[in-house]
């Protein structure tokens, strides 16, 4: 049996056996001899050969406090013994409390409604305000807005308003009503502005997009404060107030998804304080228990929350079995008050800014077109060359990825965009990841790098 997996059973042959015969993995060919991973302590991970690996994606940019949390285990251990389960309709002591929390770190003013994982979250919102401009007297706004290269979930309505092609065929049609408009993308400007003369047509064109629909069928757009798995697209400063500002002005609603960019990884607690825009529903995941145990909540403007209080049928029409369990309430109080008690937000914003000053050291060479950070996320732009900017083939990013995995290091690269467009290496390592770590990665990455000249 493995040394490394402590209470795995099977040797690694018989493992990869049923793996081979009865495991379905996620979005990806299948792999006949996949990493197995056994355990991990803080950012590092171990598979059961006992090689470590630094955790520069924190999972699926998700194990914000890192891993090996014994108190975390323990929040739900005991939730568990207490209260393992009582339904979503009624309430518990970890959902109130929570619930109280999110509103808190939301600076007030939001009502709290828990699922199960990002895209569930994303449903929720869709359904929240398609039903509120309804019971508003606005039925026909039906319509979102969201943006080429964004992604925001698996199911039907939120692959609908993912604007990533590859993920999207043959699964189509898709739930409906989603428009998608094109990113701020500045390296590679969609209006074809040059730095200087920007005019941040990418906000403006919200407004066309809006008339040309019509404004009474638009019921929200959905963004998130930076685009992440989609290349890490970082707007302009001004981007997101404009956006605002023209959802006012039409009565569209702002969903803002925060899946990612929550919970510290931008270096505020929410993406989109960094922008100072107030959004009327923000969605979350992934970082809200640090992925310790699965939980989404969707926060809606408290005033919305009263259309549907007014009785009769203006209920919200909604239930899903496992949405705010008890356990996973518990894991993630534990895991805000970890965020809180160990200052780690403040960590995430000062390790961005140093990982942000290191990674100019790769910047000379000739493969990287652009290196982009938020907070505690990097993308690096790989290019074939700076000056045609043409995107890098997918076997030169596959190439960085293994180098650095052969080296201790796991990173990753921009989701299925469209043909052409897999060249942005992702980095969103722990938030407990020390500065020597932070050199690790960088020394790491340049060593990869230099493999492709
Ligand atoms: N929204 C964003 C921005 C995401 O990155 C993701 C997942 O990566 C989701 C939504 C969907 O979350 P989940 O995988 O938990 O359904």
């Amino acid at each position: 049996t493995s040394e490394a997996g402590s209470g795995v059973e099977w040797d690694k042959e018989t493992l990869l056996e049923k793996d081979r015969q009865y495991l379905w993995h996620h979005i990806t060919p299948h792999n006949p001899n996949p990493m197995i991973g056994v355990s991990g302590e803080g950012s590092w991970l171990t598979d059961i050969d006992g090689n470590r690996y630094f955790d520069g994606m924190s999972g699926l940019w998700c194990v914000n406090v890192g891993h090996g949390r014994e108190e975390i285990a323990q929040a739900a251990a005991e939730q568990m013994k207490t209260l393992a389960y009582f339904p979503p309709y009624h309430s518990h002591v970890p959902g109130i409390r929570l619930a109280e929390k999110v509103n808190e770190w939301l600076e007030g003013g939001y009502r709290i409604f828990f699922s199960n994982s990002g895209s569930d979250a994303n449903e929720v919102a869709f359904k929240i305000a398609r039903q509120y401009h309804h019971q508003n007297g606005e039925p026909t706004r039906f319509k979102f807005i969201s943006r080429h290269r964004a992604y925001h979930g698996n199911s039907m309505g939120a692959l609908g308003a993912t604007g990533q092609a590859n993920r999207k065929t043959k699964y189509e049609p898709l739930g409906t009503g989603f428009q998608h408009i094109a990113p701020p993308y500045c390296y590679r400007c969609p209006f074809g502005q040059k730095e200087g003369d920007c005019r941040m047509q990418c906000a403006e064109a919200y407004e066309d997009v809006i008339n040309w629909e019509g404004a009474e069928t638009v019921a929200a757009v959905i963004m998130e404060p930076v685009i992440t798995g989609g290349g890490v697209i970082v707007p302009p400063e001004n981007y997101m107030k404009r956006v605002r500002e023209i959802c006012d002005k039409y009565g569209v609603l702002m969903i803002v998804d925060e899946v990612i960019c929550g919970f510290g990884r931008s270096g505020q607690r929410f993406g989109h304080q960094n922008f100072g825009v107030r959004p009327d529903i923000v969605t979350m995941a992934k970082g809200i228990t640090s992925a310790y145990s699965p939980l989404s909540a969707t926060a809606v403007r408290e005033d919305m929350y009263e259309v549907f209080k007014k009785g009769g049928d203006s209920h919200f029409r909604h239930v899903n079995t496992f949405g705010g369990n008890p356990a996973s309430c518990a894991v993630a109080l534990k895991n805000i008050e970890i965020l809180e008690r160990e200052q780690l937000v403040e960590r995430s914003a000062s390790l961005g800014e140093s990982l942000r000053g290191k990674l100019e050291a790769l910047k000379d060479h000739p493969l990287v077109g652009d290196i982009r950070t938020f907070g505690l996320i990097a993308g690096i732009e790989l290019v074939e060359d700076k000056q045609s900017k043409a995107p890098a083939a997918p076997d030169k990013l596959a190439h960085v990825i293994s180098e650095c995995k052969k080296r201790g290091l796991l990173i990753g690269k921009n989701g299925d965009t469209v043909p052409g467009f897999n060249n942005v290496l992702t980095l969103s390592p722990p938030f407990v990841t020390t500065e020597e770590e932070l050199d690790f990665i960088v020394l790491t990455l340049g060593e990869a790098l230099a493999g492709l000249l």
